[in-house]
């Protein structure tokens, strides 16, 4: 038997992956959350807007899991990895947000349900945060009509990314939309109708940590997923993976990673050849406007900019020793970026 600890996109695409390449074991999976595993992008975007509603999100209807002999125990809080009773234990416990006292936050299906049915009633919110939360929770509102206050500590919003022409063509983007934002500032006004925050997460490392498992910023695995115990895996947020392109452990907390792990893995465990191997990607989007991310900025020594942020096409490049290492960019088709990830690949691979 396979037991996944967190039911959410991972653990659905292990099953994929699992049953897909032919594994015919029975998988339990146990979710604290009350829902089956969701898709948390519509989360600050569609489904926050009244765009999209909880099915849209769910990444399987009820049924499919039955269909697939699998048992999914939702509302469940496990107190040790021992009670997974399996011979095969993939942690996919993603990570929860910190928290602010007076704000909401926003992880959960039923966080963004709440953040709905307030800025029904509320005219002003006020948006701590410049990341991923920050930024499109702060679009998502604004296009609901509310007036929004964004107080952001660094002086760009995705100040992470370390791609300023693209923080700042949002900048330029958020203001002319309408949104108060407060760049380099910490102090939180008064007297708004609602206040979110979206100041990060912290992986949910505390049963493998129990387990005796190897824990740095999250669980320690190889390319294959594979924590120091034999039989047992770590995958999504939750995991600090090797990641063969750049020669290094890596904690990326993005739907495509999650997805990507638990295809892999589900490949793995059926008895497949299958590794990690691709070049990371995410997105986000705006006001309608989405940017991508590739590979990493880590150690890079140069950047250089093609296009401009505030037009339809931009590529923003971080290169070491001269070879590309990751990228911003807005506006690419399929063909572009396919070719921008082997570039960042070969890039990766030479200055490792
Ligand atoms: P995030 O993207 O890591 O951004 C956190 C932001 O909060 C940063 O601007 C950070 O600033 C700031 N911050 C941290 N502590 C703070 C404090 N005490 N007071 C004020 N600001 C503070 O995290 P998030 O926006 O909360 O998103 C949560 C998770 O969901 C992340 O894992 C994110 O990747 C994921 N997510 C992803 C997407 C997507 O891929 N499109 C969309 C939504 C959410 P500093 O730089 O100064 O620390």
């Amino acid at each position: 038997m396979i037991g996944i600890v967190g039911g959410g996109l991972a653990a659905a695409k292990v099953v994929e992956g699992y049953r897909e390449a032919g594994g015919t074991d029975r998988i339990t999976i146990w979710s604290q959350d009350p829902h089956g595993p969701y898709h948390r992008p519509p989360l600050s975007k569609r489904l926050l807007r009244g765009e999209a509603e909880p099915p849209d999100a769910l990444v399987h209807p009820a049924e499919w899991y039955p269909e697939q002999d699998v048992e999914l125990r939702t509302g469940v809080q496990l107190a040790s990895l021992d009670e997974v009773g399996a011979e095969t234990v993939v942690i996919a416990t993603g990570a929860r947000p910190r928290l602010l006292d007076g704000t909401l936050e926003l992880r959960t299906l039923d966080d963004s349900l709440e953040l709905r049915r307030r800025a029904e009633d509320a005219k002003t919110a006020v948006v701590i945060g410049g990341g991923f939360i920050g930024c499109e929770v702060t679009a998502s509102l604004t296009q609901l009509g509310v007036q929004v206050t964004q107080v952001v500590r660094e002086p760009l919003v995705f100040a992470l990314l370390q791609a300023p022409p693209m923080s700042e063509a949002l900048h330029a983007r958020f203001r002319e939309h309408g949104v108060d934002l407060r760049l380099g500032a910490t102090e939180i006004p008064e007297g708004s109708d609602l206040r979110v925050a979206g100041i990060g997460v912290q992986p949910n490392v505390e049963l493998a940590q129990a387990a005796g498992l190897e824990v740095r910023n999250g669980v320690v695995v190889n390319e294959r997923f594979e924590t120091s115990k034999p039989g047992v895996y770590a995958i999504g947020d939750v995991a600090e993976f090797f990641d063969p392109v750049f020669g290094r452990h890596r904690r990326i907390e993005h739907w495509s990673n999650a997805a990507y792990h638990g295809t892999t893995l589900g490949k793995i465990l059926a008895g497949e050849d299958a590794r990690y191997d691709v070049v990371s990607a995410f997105f986000s989007e705006q006001f309608g406007r989405m940017f991508r991310s590739f590979g990493d900025p880590l150690g890079h020594d140069e950047t250089t900019l093609e296009g401009d942020f505030a037009d339809e096409r931009a590529v923003f490049r971080f290169l070491r020793a001269g070879r590309t290492i990751g990228a911003v960019t807005t506006g690419l088709d399929e063909d572009d970026e396919n070719a921008l990830k082997e570039e960042i690949r070969a890039g990766a691979a030479t200055t490792a």
